[in-house]
């Protein structure tokens, strides 16, 4: 559907109205003009071979800006100088049947694979971007040792702390995003669409469509050392796959380790960066298990007034009761970001999930070495969490120790905040 400036909706979506794409996308296509850029704008709805918008959820607030009148519909990106601050790929991985099927590998080179397109005008915007940024940690300078140490050039004197960071916003091909849940395609376009309240009606009816820009969150990757170092199997790699908790990461919330264990995690690659190999954060938003915050607090209320009280015995029970689900992350589509990457093997793995090593393992990346949070980070409110997790299957060094009763670990009430 596009809305023409005299305000008339025009439906592209009805089923006798395509014609044979002018851009295809060929998935999976071993160079990039083979495979064809990934085409969502709604400037020119004659040239889009995607379902949806860029920007993904973003793409809401772009509808706000030009009902407002804050933004120009037809306006399209500068993107001088917005070049990937460092190389990235091509990797054989890209190419791989169905190896990648939840982002667009090309999706940072746009304006260096298709430069004579985007000069004439062709709308095609990068899903990826890639710059470098420092870090200020304030957990590295208010702990009593050091956690980590100054190099110069990793760690500076100041104490900051040297990345590459990227961007990736979800492109999802429909065909490779069903097989990985071994379901038929046309199931997956239909509950998509039912799901989505009928958002996206092309979902249905323009089956020649197989690339949808979906409206969810993205990934963030923080690479620490050289960011070459992560494909080279001659050097070593550090590496923890986080999902977003707002509420610990940003604002301390003590009731769960993700704060501390992003930050051991981080220097962890910090560490891995200044042994000669490379250290790589990804960030998935994906909060409350991809189930949402207000879910989530929903499930701290449930859990915290039940009787009994805040129980690991309980834990997993609760989210159920109040979500119908345990989680919603699908694991199965996160490897994808480490073979976008190169990745073959993970040296050190800082993550205690069995779901994330599993996933990782059975796509094919070798894993060898499983570093749990240290004991000493995790709060006292998040004994909870960590205990259910271990006893329902959570990597644990030494599962003597494990053999906690689970009804005896206990969080705090409502009324003791
Ligand atoms: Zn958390």
């Amino acid at each position: 559907m596009s809305t023409n400036t005299d305000g008339h909706i025009r439906l592209t979506s009805h089923p006798n109205r395509y014609s044979a794409a002018r851009y295809p996308i060929k998935w999976g296509a071993a160079t990039a003009r083979e495979r064809g850029p990934v085409i969502g704008p709604v400037t020119s709805p004659s040239d889009r071979n995607a379902i949806g918008a860029y920007g993904g959820s973003y793409s809401l607030y772009r509808a706000l800006a030009v009902s407002s009148g804050a933004l120009n519909p037809l306006i399209r990106p500068d993107l001088t100088n917005t070049t990937p601050a460092v190389d990235m790929g091509p990797f054989p991985q890209w190419s791989e049947p169905n190896r990648i099927v939840s982002l667009d590998p090309w999706g940072h080179r746009v304006t260096l694979d298709f430069p004579g397109e985007v000069a004439e005008g062709l709308d095609i915007r990068p899903t990826i971007a890639i710059t470098k940024a420092r870090l200020t940690i304030p957990e590295f300078q208010a702990r009593d040792q050091k956690w980590i140490t100054t190099d110069g050039e990793i760690v500076r004197a100041s104490g900051d702390i040297a990345v590459t960071k990227a961007a990736v916003d979800p492109v999802w091909f429909l065909p490779g995003i069903a097989s990985r849940f071994q379901i038929g395609e046309d199931k997956l376009r239909r509950t998509l669409f039912e799901q989505t309240g009928g958002i996206y009606p092309e979902l249905v009816t323009r089956p020649d469509l197989s690339v949808f820009l979906p409206p969810i969150g993205g990934i963030t990757l923080y690479i620490f050392g050289d960011p070459a170092a992560i494909s080279d199997r001659k050097r070593t790699l550090t590496c923890r796959v986080h999902d977003e908790c707002n509420g610990s990461d940003v604002f301390g919330s003590d009731i769960c380790t993700c704060r501390p264990y992003l930050v051991h995690g981080i220097a962890e690659c910090v560490k891995e960066a200044q042994r000669g190999g490379a250290g790589l954060i990804v960030y998935n938003r994906k909060e409350g298990r991809a189930l949402g915050e207000v879910t989530k607090f929903l499930v701290y209320n449930a859990r915290k007034r039940q009787e009994g009280g805040d129980q690991a015995a309980t834990y997993f029970e609760r989210t159920e009761c109040v979500a119908g689900v345990q989680d919603a992350r699908f694991q199965q589509l996160m490897p994808d970001v480490l073979h976008w990457l190169g990745i073959t093997r993970i040296d050190r793995f800082v993550s205690m999930s069995n779901l994330k090593y599993d996933a990782i393992i059975e796509s094919g990346i070798e894993i060898v070495e499983r570093v749990p949070i240290l004991a000493e980070l995790v709060p006292p409110d998040a004994q909870v969490e960590l205990e259910a997790k271990k006893a329902a299957g959570y990597y644990v060094p030494d599962r003597e120790q494990s053999k906690t009763d689970l009804k005896n670990v206990v969080g705090r009430k409502l009324d003791e905040f």
